[in-house]
């Protein structure tokens, strides 16, 4: 039974329905009302129209009473309803939000004035002999207006039938003079009754079913919607729905541009709290962030932008006091990892900046804070505004830069401590540009490894180096093996390793003139691009030497997973050579460690005699620093040799 009755229920209009789906049926109700009043405006119109002509030329000799009585006053009474359903189901359609329960009882009027009229009109024609067409037709209207709950429709239609089939069981037939009714006048009548009420049934279900299938696509529409604007860990929203709707706010007149701000948020150290607890509890701490600063900036417009970064808009007026608490609610969740919260803030000049563009601004504002413990909150001001030009045009010029010539390369000895000799040199770039002059790789390195674009300044120092060396050979000039800096990028980005081949193979360069080298930050991300090119350069025959030892966190487990040739000291070592007493034992120590995992060890940043005898001292192999030379041209190295400031290990000398 139940689930035949739960079907019983569902075909007669007897389940609860849905908001939605009552909505569906007043809507279609009201469509349907519409047709259906407009034809009967037309009709009753036309009726009156005819009524009126015959009695004025006298077609219709009875006092005008009685066709008052007879024909107007039903036409008006059915016309007026018309009239007033019409325009109620025009206010609705075009908006106005009218109470359902006058909806409902209007039709319900107009469908019963329809079947009154149907039944006077047709008891009449029948009493002359003719057919009920009226009340038929009048029915069938009925029928379709009652779109909504098919019972109520049923009930009026079955009280309508009895009616007026005991009405006309009262008239004596035209043709045999008997009142009876005969058997097949009712079964017709019977067979009518039925045919409507599954009329009725049926559109009703139709109708039913077409609701239900827009509910469920609305339905998914909704949640699509939803995940499209959401951001999936934090539940707060993503870019694409702060982008949207900080375009919308910009336009609205009501907003208050003046003070309007855009925030940059970025939780520095994250990563070690990942790295400490894992990334189970890393997200929840997110997730605990987003919904601290979307309860602190409530009303305004939040965003996680990317990892640990969110964005604001809002206004600057009160939003310093929130970011305190912010801050505040970080620090009591940091654990033991010290978390702190960084803060650039872009005030736009016109509405007309473009939100993406603004949250560009405020996040360099918020870079430029970066490892400086002594800050967290940073405006872009005119400095930065400098910089980001800087850091666009690096972006957007780096191939005609190459295109043109516009990257060198400079040279920086490496000595080696036993004779003072060059032993080596390492590859720096520089940008000599038009415009700017001659930039520093600070200027523009980490900006083309932000927008992956380092891999194209690596290739074409390759080329450049080997191209150098060619010459060098060529005219008999004094040369040495090459170190070259490579980004972790180039591994992912290019063929690296290949291109280096090439362009050996291409300018005739012997492998033991071209070194590698790579800091140990790229290889704390563990991918397993770096290593297995790492081992692949060493099996190759090139050598690989280890970059910046000592300035990141890793440096020791580093050492334990891969084999290099050359273990290059951090320069901040010798930076506090003076200041700081631990400096020595530390440098002794790790140049010994260098000689038991078999790697020579070369110290960076030599700018003493002092620092460099210890080193000597101390056992280090190679030194590198401005005692001996800064990076300089090709021609400069040249001049330099030729002098004698710098001495190369030649047959003469050795
Ligand atoms: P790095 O590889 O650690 O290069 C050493 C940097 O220290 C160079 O800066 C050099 O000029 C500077 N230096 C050398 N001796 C001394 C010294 O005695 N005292 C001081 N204070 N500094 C010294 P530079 O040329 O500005 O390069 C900076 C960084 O840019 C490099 O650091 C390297 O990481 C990156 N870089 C340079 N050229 C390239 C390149 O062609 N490709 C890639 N991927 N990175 C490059
Ligand atoms: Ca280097
Ligand atoms: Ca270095």
């Amino acid at each position: 039974m139940g689930k035949f009755g739960a079907g019983l229920r569902k075909v007669l209009g007897l389940e609860k329905q849905s908001p939605y789906v009552r909505e569906y049926f007043y809507a279609s109700n009201m469509r349907a009302n519409i047709y259906m009043s407009a034809i009967i405006i037309f009709l009753e119109c036309w009726m009156i129209v005819r009524t009126t002509r015959k009695i004025i030329i006298g077609e219709y000799a009875e006092p005008f009473s009685y066709y008052f009585d007879v024909y107007y006053k039903n036409y008006f009474l059915l016309l007026g309803t018309a009239v007033i359903v019409l325009l109620f189901s025009v206010r609705f359609l075009r908006g106005k939000k009218d109470s359902h329960a006058v909806g409902q009882g209007l039709r319900y009027f107009f469908c019963f004035i329809c079947i009154y009229f149907g039944i006077k009109i047709s008891i009449n024609d029948y009493s002359k002999g003719e057919q009920i067409l009226t009340f038929l037709t009048m029915i069938i209207y009925a029928v379709c207006m009652q779109i909504w709950k098919p019972l109520p429709g049923i009930a009026i239609l079955t009280a309508s039938y009895a009616y007026l089939f005991w009405r006309l069981s009262g008239i004596p037939a035209h043709n045999t003079g008997l009142t009876e009714l005969t058997s097949a006048t009712k079964i017709n009548g019977f067979t009518m009754w039925l045919g409507t009420a599954l009329f009725s049934f049926a559109n009703y279900n139709r109708i039913l079913m077409q609701a239900l299938k827009d509910e469920h696509l609305e339905e998914i529409n909704a949640h699509l919607n939803e995940i499209s604007v959401k951001d999936e860990l934090t539940g707060i929203h993503n870019m694409l729905y702060f982008r949207q709707e900080a375009e919308k706010m910009l336009g609205y007149v009501t907003t208050d541009s003046e003070h309007l701000i855009y925030l940059f948020l970025d939780i520095e150290n994250f990563k070690s709290y990942n790295q400490k607890y894992g990334f189970h509890e890393g997200n929840a701490l997110l997730v605990k962030i987003a919904q601290t600063i979307e309860t602190a900036f409530k009303g305004s417009l939040v965003a996680r932008f990317s990892d640990d970064h969110f964005v604001v808009l809002t206004s600057d007026e009160t939003c310093m006091e929130q970011i305190g608490k912010i801050s505040e609610q970080i620090k009591l969740n940091q654990g033991e990892v010290h978390l702190d919260l960084k803060v650039g803030a872009y005030k736009p000049d016109d509405a007309e900046t473009d939100p993406s563009v603004a949250c560009d601004r405020a996040r360099f504002a918020c870079n430029s804070i970066k490892k400086h413990y002594d800050r967290s909150f940073r405006y872009y001001d005119k400095t930065l505004e400098k910089q980001f030009r800087l850091k666009h045009y690096v972006v957007n010029h780096i191939d005609s830069a190459i295109e043109q010539g516009h990257i060198k390369v400079f040279y920086q000895p490496i000595v080696s401590t036993q004779d003072g000799c060059v032993c080596g040199l390492e590859a720096l770039a520089r940008w000599d540009d038009p415009q700017y002059g001659l930039l520093p790789p600070g200027m523009f390195i980490e900006t083309l490894e932000e927008y992956r674009q380092i891999y194209k300044l690596d290739q074409c120092m390759v080329e450049q180096v080997c191209r150098d060396y060619a010459e060098s050979a060529k005219e008999g000039k004094p040369f040495a093996p090459v170190s070259l800096n490579f980004s972790r990028l180039d591994f992912e980005l290019c063929d690296i390793v290949g291109i280096l081949t090439d362009m050996a193979k291409k300018y005739g360069v012997p492998m033991e003139y071209l070194d590698v080298e790579v800091t140990e930050s790229a290889l704390a991300d563990r991918q397993d691009l770096l290593p297995n090119a790492i081992r692949n350069l060493r099996k190759i025959g090139y050598k690989v030497w280890l970059d910046d030892f000592g300035s990141g966190y890793s440096s020791l487990n580093v050492l334990k997973d891969y084999q290099f040739d050359v273990l290059k000291i951090d320069m901040q070592f010798l930076a506090e050579f003076g200041s700081n007493e631990k400096t020595m034992p530390i440098l002794t120590n790790v140049i010994l460690l260098s000689k038991k995992l078999n790697m020579l060890s070369l110290t960076e940043g030599v700018e003493t005699q002092e620092q460099f005898d210890f080193l000597r001292s101390v056992g280090c192999d190679r030194a590198q620093g401005y005692l001996f030379s800064k990076p300089v041209p090709l021609s400069e190295l040249y001049r330099k040799f030729e002098s004698g400031e710098l001495r190369i290990k030649t047959a003469e000398n050795e």
